[in-house]
């Protein structure tokens, strides 16, 4: 049941608000869930209700809710110097330091940071970076960026044409032209009866036809998540990043990888291209960056295309917040925690083996298909027949599942029939199980509606 002052905010929200990605219709008939604080890894909404997030907001709360460290941080600054812009020459400590902060755990070679407001922010610099890149080193025909179906780089027009959700794309007549998209190394749904390795290797050939099919000297770069996140945590089968990595080398185009979300830990690497070994030319980043605490993205750019970027004269681009002092102190302090604490490294060692271990005994459900994971990341796949892989023909299975977690204190997100977890990296053990046995319940209550 509603009380009073719930449903005066619902009752605003259907008035005045559009919130993003929301069916307006359907939310105003039921009314928005109303979240009015948090701590550590846990959330409260306008009734009381405590929940466990396993979401980490939009998979960014790296560090977890409550950190008065960070409200201090982004309080001194804004007393010391709340805004200036880095435009036309100048600049500001918190940018510069947070640069360097940045460099100092990104791959070795990524020694510079371009500043913006969030990761759709990044991935548009992205585009019109690389097109400059090639502009500069006389080879102005290499535009066309190959991105991966259902991958996401954010909702911006280039952010959505880059990424492969068609239904975005539906919207507004994405892709805008120059983007191309290949298939994503989905095992689990598009797999079929190939072995994943195989099927690791035929996904990712599909960038070297596609490279041959629009011209090396038209193609500016690749830009893939090196795990898919909110395509439904879609983990390449092992084969995949080697087979992708050979054919970048023969090529000569530019290697992007979108750690938006893998960045900053989430793997229990510092970055995704870290866990599995890849060295990209350039690295949006955001969410995790600062944990979300405010907003701020960027571009991590290796040297050999700063060296290029140096002899292009002005680069026409940037934004008024990119770099923001009071976000880049925040993040400054989000970064010195995750160092100081050594919290990558206690994921790494401890806490996401045990989560993986743990999130693996939910395989055995019935309604459970796939239990996959790595790092802080997790998927389940609703399944009608686990051996067939045969889904449920009735859709929101998922939102069904969901909705069930809501109502026993746990919040999963649901990407078609996937489930999805990405919990703050600071969860403890005792906080897994507490997280399992709640999927668990969610699942059997899910079960006992779908499965009958
Ligand atoms: C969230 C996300 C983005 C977009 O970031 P916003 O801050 O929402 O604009 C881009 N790429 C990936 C991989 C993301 O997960």
């Amino acid at each position: 049941m509603s009380d009073s002052q719930t449903l005066h905010w619902q009752d605003l929200s259907r008035n005045h608000h559009l919130p993003p990605f929301t069916d307006y219709k359907a939310l105003n008939a039921k009314g928005t869930r109303v979240i009015t604080k948090a701590s550590g890894v846990y959330l409260w909404d306008s009734e009381g209700h405590k929940i466990l997030d396993a979401m980490a907001g939009l998979w960014c709360v790296n560090i977890g809710y409550g950190r008065e460290e960070l409200v201090e941080a982004a309080t001194r600054q804004m007393r010391e110097l709340p805004y200036y812009n880095l435009f036309f020459e100048t600049s500001h400590p918190p940018a510069i330091a947070l640069a360097k902060a940045i460099a100092d755990v990104a791959p070795a070679g990524m020694n510079h940071v371009f500043f913006t407001g969030s990761g759709s922010e990044a991935n548009d610099t992205v585009l019109r970076m690389v097109r400059h890149y090639w502009a500069i080193k006389g080879k102005p025909a290499k535009k066309v960026v190959i991105g991966r179906w259902n991958g996401y780089h954010g909702s911006t027009v280039a952010g959505a044409s880059l990424g492969g959700m068609k239904a975005m794309h539906g919207q507004g007549d994405g892709p805008i032209p120059g983007i191309e998209h290949i298939d994503q190394p989905y095992w689990y749904g598009e797999g079929g009866e190939l072995d994943p390795e195989e099927f690791g290797v035929r996904v990712a050939q599909q960038l070297e036809q596609k490279i041959l099919e629009v011209g090396e000297d038209r193609v500016a770069a690749f830009i893939a998540e090196p795990i898919q996140g909110a395509g439904g945590v879609i983990i390449p089968p092992t084969s995949y990043w080697p087979r992708i990595r050979e054919i970048l080398a023969r090529y000569e185009i530019l290697f992007v990888a979108d750690e938006v979300i893998c960045g900053f830990g989430r793997t229990g690497e510092w970055f995704g291209s870290d866990y599995y070994g890849n060295a990209p030319d350039l690295m949006p980043i955001a969410k995790g960056m600062t944990s979300g605490y405010i907003p701020m993205g960027g571009v991590v750019v290796r040297d050999e295309v700063v060296q290029t970027l140096n002899e292009g004269g002005e680069f026409y681009h940037g934004f008024t917040y990119s770099g923001h002092p009071v976000a880049a102190a925040v993040a400054l302090e989000n970064i010195r925690i995750l160092r100081e604490e050594k919290i990558v490294e206690r994921i790494k060692a401890e806490t996401a083996p045990y989560l993986q271990s743990r999130w693996q005994e939910l395989a055995e459900h019935p309604l459970v298909g796939e239990a996959r994971g790595v790092g802080m990341l997790g998927a389940l796949e609703l399944v009608k027949n686990k051996k067939t892989r045969e889904r449920f023909d009735k859709s929101g299975v998922g939102m069904l599942c969901r909705q069930h977690c809501f109502q026993n204190g746990l919040v999963m997100r649901a990407v078609g029939d996937t489930m999805i977890i990405s919990p703050p990296l600071v969860i403890n053990k005792e906080e897994i199980d507490e997280l399992i046995v709640k999927a668990r319940r969610c699942l059997d209550a899910t079960a006992a509606e779908v499965l009958g």
